[in-house]
């Protein structure tokens, strides 16, 4: 995440280099004989991209001017062929057959040639059926024109994402899945047990919560507990850039992935993660996917940066429903919410109700004083281990924290942007000491809230 200006440092010194090389061979075409002048004006691909995972593939080429493209599908065997007009096939543009891996689950090789003049032919062969989505994204922090060609698979294996995707999961493998929730939390034993009162927002209002907290510590959990770790950015969105150059989804998987093994060691918890590789999640997604396993807790987790290299510490977010606490948190939620921007989403005209809603309702009010309380009790974790950038949780509109029902926090570890952070945060001694801070920070969250009963949303 990043603050003030962009600090989307890509690669700082890519354009001017592309640049010079598009004036450069503008120059030598200038003087070549007239049949090659048209060539001078076709868009000129500057970098091309690959990014590969299981939920779904990635290829970007990018361009000094907008693609204008066709697609269509073969069958037997599956191919996609996208056909892109008035473009060079140039020394970037051959690098993309190069750069499919052969552990790429939707791509068996991708070939680029000229299919007539002025018209480069990509042929994609398929290692599976495919639901392609190609789309162009307008210039946006240091990317120029994106044309990016998106492969999910037609058939979705994995029943999370096939749910998502509103897809019937194959052998009704989410049922168990969620199952595994409710038989845990309500049918071993009488629900009234496990469940606490009803909450109620308006004896659980914000000004109240720490002086009249519902004390839920003496309820007993014996249901499995679901977090959602959601390390922020990923594949084109690679976050803030530190200085040395280290991106802020490197770092913040790393630490995530180190909490995970923390809180699966307690055979209670499950842990989720929005990402578990290096691709892009939009912002609704992460929310989605965190409902879609019922969570009982979801935290983002970010490393920030500021335009002065001097700024550090660490700071808690939640959301907000009347505007933000500070003009910063305010800047960082817009900066923040700018990911599906930089990580390419292609427009619908369908925007997600969860998303798109700005009046919160009751459930939410309880969710965001539940939210107040974790972030309290990670912002003072936090505090032994780092100092803290502000002393008190901060709210702004994030959008990935406006989830209704699941108390949701946005963590900023430390700031990228800070030299000295920056190498802090890429080494194994303090990735693990985040780690445990985090970890204590759900803990202590857990003893003293525990979760609810799962018994109402199983019959909802
Ligand atoms: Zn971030």
């Amino acid at each position: 995440m990043s603050r003030a200006t962009r600090p989307y440092a890509l690669t700082p010194d890519t354009g001017r280099r592309h640049a010079l090389r598009a004036a450069v061979s503008t120059l030598f075409l200038s003087v070549v004989p007239a049949g090659f002048a048209r060539a001078a004006a076709a868009a000129s691909v500057v970098a091309v991209r690959v990014w590969p995972a299981q939920a779904y593939t990635r290829v970007t080429i990018e361009s000094t001017t907008p693609l204008t493209f066709k697609q269509f599908v073969l069958k037997n065997p599956d191919r996609l062929v996208v056909d892109l007009e008035g473009v060079d096939l140039n020394d970037e543009l051959q690098k993309l057959a190069g750069k499919v891996g052969s552990d790429d689950p939707y791509i068996q090789q991708l070939r680029a040639g000229l299919n007539k003049p002025g018209t480069v032919r990509l042929v994609l062969d398929l290692k599976t059926e495919v639901r392609p989505q190609v789309f162009t994204l307008v210039p946006v922090a240091e990317y120029k024109n994106r044309l990016v060609i998106d492969l999910y698979p037609a058939v979705q294996k994995d029943p999370l994402l096939a749910f998502l995707d509103g897809q019937t999961a194959p052998d009704g493998a989410l049922d168990s899945q969620l199952k595994l929730d409710t038989n845990t939390s309500a049918a071993s034993q009488p629900a009234q047990q496990t469940a606490p009162p009803d909450r109620s927002p308006n004896d659980d209002v914000m000004a109240q919560a720490d002086t009249k907290p519902i004390d839920r510590s003496k309820l007993k959990v014996d249901r499995l507990i679901t977090v959602v770790l959601d390390p922020g950015h990923g594949g084109e969105d690679p976050g803030a850039t530190g200085p040395a150059g280290n991106h802020e989804k490197d770092v913040v998987l790393s630490i995530a992935r180190k909490l995970k093994a923390r809180l699966e060691s307690d055979p209670n918890i499950r842990v989720v993660m929005t990402r578990d590789a290096d691709f892009f999640v939009p912002l609704g997604v992460r929310v989605k996917k965190a409902r879609a396993v019922q969570g009982d807790l979801f935290m983002s987790i970010h490393a920030d940066a500021f335009i002065r290299p001097d700024a550090n510490g660490s700071s808690v977010f939640v959301l907000s429903d009347k505007g933000a606490t500070s003009t910063a948190a305010k800047w960082l939620a817009q900066t923040q919410n700018d990911a599906d921007l930089i990580g390419g989403v292609k427009i619908t005209n369908t925007q997600d109700k969860y998303l798109a809603h700005t009046l919160m309702d009751l459930t939410q009010t309880a969710t965001l004083n539940d939210s107040m309380r974790f972030g309290r009790a990670m912002l003072t974790e936090l505090g032994g281990l780092n100092r803290l950038h502000k002393g008190a949780v901060e709210q702004a509109g994030f959008a990935v924290l406006k989830a209704p029902d699941i108390p949701s926090i946005l963590v900023e570890t430390a700031f990228i942007s800070n030299p000295q952070e920056e190498q802090r945060l890429i080494s194994e001694d303090y990735q693990d000491k985040m780690a445990d801070t985090l970890h204590t920070g759900i803990k202590k969250y857990f003893s003293k809230n525990p979760p609810l009963s799962r018994t109402k949303l199983a019959q909802s």
